[in-house]
């Protein structure tokens, strides 16, 4: 299958209806900076219409998604994860274009959106509530229930994953979904979408709308249809939608990324720690809520593990996705201009490139590269070790013992992931305590995404969390039946 077969047409999913909208968006590809597709652009009045649409999908005369029990949720999770195996080179080939990932990556994406479907499929029938002892003549029990009509506004940089971790764990726990995916990179969550109608899911319980944040994405936020709303993107439009939400009390969970630390100890496995190191921030070219974007390391190791670092980025080249090479583009000029501004700033603080990586010869005129690099000499209050910068740049401190290992790794107000290399098992575990952030990894980082593992933030890095049982559970809300027998 071609790249041209594989996209999908710019329309809108709306009560299992594919919907024209008067006006449409062009997408771009990220490696060219050339027109790619055109997506529809939903506005208020076609929200309104998909969250009427979840709504009577869920409970209403039309909709039988409440007839079915749990065990076939996951049954049609199942059939419906083995119809994206079937499709992925097609899905990651639009994934690859869409967002510029490496190829590898965008392959590594659909087989983890696919196995969120898995996942949830097993775990659909296993969710259930307590019963609690009160009193005597009392019998209590909690039932775990849907919220309803779920919204969910995702972002560019994992369309498919993000799909994965928001659509199975809705649905499985029997709520019906709105997904606003993001107007740079929707175009395999849209061909997820007509996977899912071939599988048989009913009308309207699964609705996505595409288009710009501003307009389909603020309706939707604001709508006083929804019953919880998920926002996984940056930190300012997560405050937007948590005070678009809080009008009609809709729970809100946010994922909006981080400034994880990697902490390197002189006793740990330099080579491991140095390839999760270098993956850990280029992946996705960096675009990643939990890329691994501070290195602090021991005195004792510094020069050590900077030489090696060196010598790694060095290496590192930029391309097109499909050529898979080590790093892709950035999404858009937007992303890359920020980027460039902020980097431009650091080095005129006295802020020093210790390597970079090149663009590949042949990369394609137009792209919105910026190779990856290792920033030294940084004061400790200095923007790149505070803000986010969504790139492949790699921020590093050096320290001299733990307790300044964990103010430095605690310094910012994000909390998203951190990674912990050293042999030391007593030191492993206070570092994991003492570290402020959703997950903790030692001795790795990332666990290739984990879809078991529990994942969210605290902080600036958002709240709720998502993937693995919590991640299921955090869509249902618990009612307490208390029976007075006598
Ligand atoms: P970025 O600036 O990198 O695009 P955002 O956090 O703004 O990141 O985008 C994440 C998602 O939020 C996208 O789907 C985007 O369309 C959506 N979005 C942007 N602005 C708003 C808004 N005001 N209300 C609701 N959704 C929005």
């Amino acid at each position: 299958m071609t790249l041209n077969d594989a996209l999908p047409p710019p329309r809108a999913l709306i009560g299992g209806d594919w919907v024209a909208t008067p006006q449409t968006l062009s997408v771009e590809a990220p490696a060219r900076g050339e027109s790619l597709a055109t997506i529809a652009r939903c506005e208020a009045e076609h929200v309104d219409c998909a969250v009427a649409a979840a709504r009577q999908a869920f409970d209403g005369e039309l909709g039988d998604w409440q007839a079915w029990t749990a065990r076939r949720r996951g049954e049609w999770l199942e059939t419906f994860a083995r119809a994206i195996e079937a499709d992925a080179e097609a899905l990651a080939m639009l994934e690859c274009a869409d967002t510029g990932k490496p190829m590898r990556q965008a392959r590594g994406d659909i087989t983890a959106c696919a196995r969120y479907f898995h996942f949830y499929a097993g775990a659909a029938d296993k969710l259930h509530g307590e019963t609690i002892p009160f009193a005597a003549d009392y019998a209590v029990m909690t039932l775990r229930e849907p919220f309803g009509v779920c919204a969910q506004i995702t972002p560019w940089n994992y369309p498919a994953q993000i799909f994965g971790r928001c659509v199975a764990a809705a649905l499985a726990a029997g709520n019906t979904v709105v997904l606003k995916p993001a107007e740079d990179a929707c175009l395999s969550v849209l061909r997820l979408a007509h996977l899912a109608v071939d599988c048989g899911l009913p009308p309207g319980v699964l609705n996505v709308v595409t288009g710009l944040g501003s307009e389909a994405g603020a309706a939707l936020a604001a709508h006083p249809g929804i019953q919880h709303l998920s926002f996984t993107g940056s930190p300012a439009t997560g405050t937007r939608v948590t005070q678009a939400a809080a009008v009609h009390h809709v729970p809100v969970t946010l994922e909006l990324g981080g400034k994880s630390p990697q902490v390197v100890f002189a006793d740990a496995d330099l080579d491991s720690a140095l390839d999760a190191v270098v993956r850990g921030i280029i992946q996705n070219a960096g675009q990643t809520c939990s890329a691994g974007s501070r290195l602090l390391v021991e005195d004792a190791c510094h020069d050590t593990v900077l030489a090696r670092l060196a010598e790694r980025f060095a290496a590192l080249r930029c391309d097109a996705g499909e050529r898979d090479p080590d790093c892709g583009p950035l999404i858009n000029a937007r992303q890359r201009e920020q980027l460039e501004r902020r980097l431009d700033a650091a080095h005129a603080d006295g802020i020093r490139t210790l390597a970079q990586g090149q663009l590949a010869e042949g990369a394609p005129a137009g792209g919105h590269f910026v190779v990856p690099r290792v920033l030294v000499d940084i004061p400790d209050d200095h923007a790149v070790l505070h803000e986010e910068l969504f790139g492949p740049v790699l921020a590093v401190q050096r320290f001299s013992d733990e307790a300044e290992a964990v103010r430095l790794a605690n310094a910012t107000e994000y909390g998203l992931c951190a990674g912990i290399w050293t042999r030391d098992g007593a030191r492993q575990l206070r570092l994991a305590k003492r570290i402020r952030s959703g997950q903790v990894f030692i001795n790795d980082y990332g666990a290739a995404g984990g879809v078991e593992l529990p994942f969210g933030g605290v902080g600036r890095s958002g709240h709720g969390r998502e993937k693995g049982f919590e991640g299921l559970r955090s869509f249902t809300q618990i009612k307490t039946v208390a029976l007075r027998h006598g």
